[in-house]
């Protein structure tokens, strides 16, 4: 049976074995429809039957209860997911998210991702991903520690250094991942790499926290590298103020740019002048130490803060969406455009919804998420080789690889995705350079 078939037939089967999973369809759709026609173009070296059919039925999802006491010694329930998506080519990883908006559909969408963007880092990693719709804001320690025990209790029994390796994402940082690991450490009675992200002291990688939002910005080199361009003095505007946003803007500063905005859910921050070392080092404090608001930031250092808003009015050279999926649409596209953007690289996972994403396709250099953020992961696969060899490599061995596998990436992009006025598209070579790995993979070893 032949693979190629027409991209409303088969989005139209996805969307009713999957009601309701909006999510998951958008993702779907983005790399169907660039893979279907790269399938019929070269159907004579696809002749396996249902390569994408298999590939959008995850491998397994596990939905389990987690059951924990709060500090007034009430009992929480909540809801958890580890979606195990696809381990042609290695085993499965990804991220754990703990978000009250976290559903079957969110993990199934970032899942599918990450099949995508762990193939393009050349590295031996399948895709998945979990969390659950707990939300760790306003807990105390305490109560972010019993539910994560309670969490692994269950989650333990499927993963495993060979099987299944978790990491973090949103609302999952040093202490979640700390938590997570004592617990799958005292009950496998192993000291395994069986998750990503850990602290330096117990397995971690140097280089880890920072990789996503640097892996972004050497992302964004390589592409203003195609025009005879460079960073240096480039205005840019960042979202969010996790560790993806505060690492990219302190490669940002590194390489001669200047970033101007930050932001939270309760608004953005504005500084005209451009974060420098100082700023940055308070907003540091503020975010992973204080666990405070943005908006705190202009009452030490000026600027503005706009309640409520996105930075997208902001006019700029080149833009880093890394808060969360859908914060830029098709109006902020236009708007940016307007305002004289060149580049946009994405630090979240789809923060542009399908909309924007046409507009910038057409009118800009822009890396979609699973090319331009896989630093992130790719150092959590530099993390994995360390354990398994028992050894620690330097920071600057760790961001050479770094740069190396955001260069390849760069390199495959634009091989899979050149057009044919020269110019390069970046999510089509991401969709088709990644799945042609993965593809090969599930070809080679039968109908699994
Ligand atoms: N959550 C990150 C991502 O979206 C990192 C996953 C990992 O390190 O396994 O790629």
């Amino acid at each position: 049976m032949k693979t190629p078939c027409n991209l409303e037939a088969f989005m139209k089967g996805l969307k009713s074995r999957n009601p309701i999973q909006t999510e998951f369809h958008d993702a779907v759709q983005e790399v169907a429809s660039d893979v279907i026609p790269y399938l019929e173009e070269n159907a004579r070296d696809w002749q396996e039957g249902c390569l994408l059919e298999r590939l959008t039925e995850p491998d397994r999802v596990i939905s389990f209860r987690v059951s924990w006491k709060d500090d007034k010694g009430n009992v929480r329930v909540n809801r958890a997911w580890r979606v195990q998506f696809c381990n042609a080519i290695g085993p499965y990883k990804g991220g754990m998210r703990f978000h009250p908006t976290v559903s079957e559909s969110v993990l199934k969408f970032l899942g599918f991702e990450q099949i995508f963007k762990n193939s393009l880092t050349g590295l031996p990693m399948g895709g998945a991903k979990g969390g659950s719709n707990f939300n760790p804001k306003g807990k105390s320690d305490d109560e972010v520690m019993r539910f994560c025990q309670s969490l692994m209790t269950e989650l333990h029994r499927y993963i495993g250094p060979d099987t299944d390796i978790p990491a973090g994402d949103i609302g999952v940082g040093a202490r979640e991942i700390g938590y997570l690991f004592g617990q799958y450490r005292r009950l496998s009675n192993t000291f395994t790499g069986a998750i990503t992200g850990k602290g330096l002291s117990f397995g971690g990688s140097v280089g880890r926290t920072e990789a996503t939002g640097y892996g972004a910005v050497y992302f964004m080199r390589e592409m203003l590298a195609t025009k005879g361009e460079t960073l240096e003095g480039k205005t840019a505007l960042v979202s969010g103020s996790g560790n993806v946003a505060i690492y990219c803007v302190e490669k940002l500063i590194a390489l001669g740019a200047k970033p101007v905005t930050l932001s939270d859910s309760g608004g953005f921050i504005h500084d005209p002048e451009g974060f420098n070392a100082e700023k940055l080092a308070f907003i540091k404090d503020l975010k992973e130490v204080r666990r405070g608001r943005i908006s705190e930031y202009t009452e030490k250092f000026g600027g503005e803060y706009h309640e409520g808003k996105r930075p997208w009015a902001i006019k700029a050279d080149i833009a880093f969406p890394c808060a969360t999926q859908n914060e830029v649409d098709e109006e902020d596209a236009k708007t940016l455009i307007k305002n004289g953007l060149t580049a946009l690289a994405e630090g979240a996972n789809m923060p542009c919804r399908l909309d924007a994403q046409h507009v910038f396709r057409k009118n800009i250099l822009y890396a979609p998420g699973k090319a331009s953020n896989a630093g992130g992961v790719a150092v959590s696969g530099l993390e994995q080789s360390q354990n398994s060899l028992r050894i620690s490599w330097s920071l600057k061995e760790v961001d050479e690889r770094l740069q190396n596998v955001m260069k390849s990436i760069h390199e495959t992009c634009s091989q899979y995705g050149k057009t044919e006025n020269g110019t390069i598209d970046y999510v089509k070579g991401a969709n088709v350079g990644g799945f042609v790995k993965v593809a090969g993979a599930l070809t080679q070893c039968g109908i699994v």
